[in-house]
This record gives C-alpha cells, sequence and structure tokens, in this order.
C-alpha cells in the first residue's frame, strides 16, 4: 500500500539549506518510524523562494507570517535587506510540492522565519522568541495542511495516517 507522504523541512533530512550552509539533521526511533509511516518530501521554502545559502538570517517584524501574508509585517535580513518577497514566493512554491504530493501534513523546523509552526524570533535579532507562525507554516496551515514540529514527532506518529494539530 502506497504510503501519505508528509512534507518535511529539508535541512531536517541532512540537506545543507540552512542560512549558515548547514543541515539540522534529526535522527533517532521516533525519525526512523516517521520514514516508515510516510513518504518525506523534503522543502526548503527560502531556497525554492529564490535565496542564495549561505545568507543572512533573518526574522519578521512587526508580526508573524500570517501579518507577512496579509501584508501587515515585513522580512528582513540581518544586513538590512527586505527579503519578504522571497519568503512569500518559497512559502506559495512550498504549497504547491505539497499539493502536487498531496501532503496530509507537514514536519517542519521549529523556530524558523519560514517554518516555525509555533514560535518565531521577534525580528529583534535578539535571539528572542515569541508566539507565531513562519510564512511557509502559515500558509500551509491556511490551506489545511497541518504543521508540526521536530520535536513533536511522537505526537504526529501517534495521531495517525490523516494528522491535526497537536
Ligand atoms: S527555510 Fe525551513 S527548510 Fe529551509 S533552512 Fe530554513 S528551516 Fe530549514
Amino acid at each position: 500500500m502506497k504510503k501519505p507522504t508528509l512534507l518535511v523541512s529539508a535541512c531536517l533530512l541532512g540537506q545543507p539549506v540552512r542560512y549558515d550552509g548547514r543541515s539540522k539533521p534529526v535522527s533517532g526511533p521516533d525519525w526512523e518510524a516517521l520514514g516508515q509511516r510516510f513518504e518525506l518530501i523534503p522543502a526548503c521554502p527560502e531556497c525554492i523562494g529564490g535565496l542564495p545559502t549561505p545568507r543572512p538570517a533573518a526574522e519578521i517584524a512587526g508580526g508573524d507570517g500570517n501579518d507577512v501574508l496579509a501584508g501587515s509585517a515585513r522580512v528582513w535580513s540581518a544586513a538590512g535587506d527586505d527579503v519578504t518577497p522571497a519568503f512569500i514566493d518559497g512559502a506559495r512554491r512550498t504549497l504547491e510540492i505539497a499539493a502536487e504530493h498531496r501532503c496530509a501534513a507537514a514536519l517542519l523546523k521549529a523556530n524558523s522565519p519560514s517554518c516555525g509552526n509555533r514560535r518565531i524570533y521577534d525580528g529583534s535579532f535578539s535571539s528572542t522568541l515569541r508566539e507565531g507562525r513562519g510564512v511557509a507554516a502559515s500558509l500551509l496551515e491556511r490551506h489545511g495542511i497541518p504543521v508540526w514540529n521536530e520535536e513533536e514527532v511522537d505526537a504526529l506518529l501517534e495521531a495517525g495516517d490523516r494528522p491535526m494539530p497537536g
């Protein structure tokens, strides 16, 4: 039987796509179980939005990903560049990939301005987290694709083949 598909942040699958040119691979029994349960579909919203790797870190100022999509907040790089268009384009393309592969859910990197599903950095570049979602996570949730993070794998596995938000 064909496995359900799960969209996954590419950096969590070992691809060196983070702003610092590194990955953030996760392993362990839960991840092995995840790979047995789901076909994992990698995507990096910032890369497919056209940003280079490595790149300056970025944070959302004035809100979260939903506010960026609504036009009331912007994404700024640590170098002072407005990278909002690339983040929005990357989010849209990520949604297209999820739709193309019929992903039932997504498992994205926590705290990222694109992928964070619960918290993001607050725009002050002072390592301060606030509640809110990244741009891609917001767009996926808006379209009915629940987003989990790498610290919620056990809960995602317990939720079954049609996982809902934890
Ligand atoms: S945008 Fe998402 S997938 Fe890409 S490096 Fe950042 S956290 Fe990882």
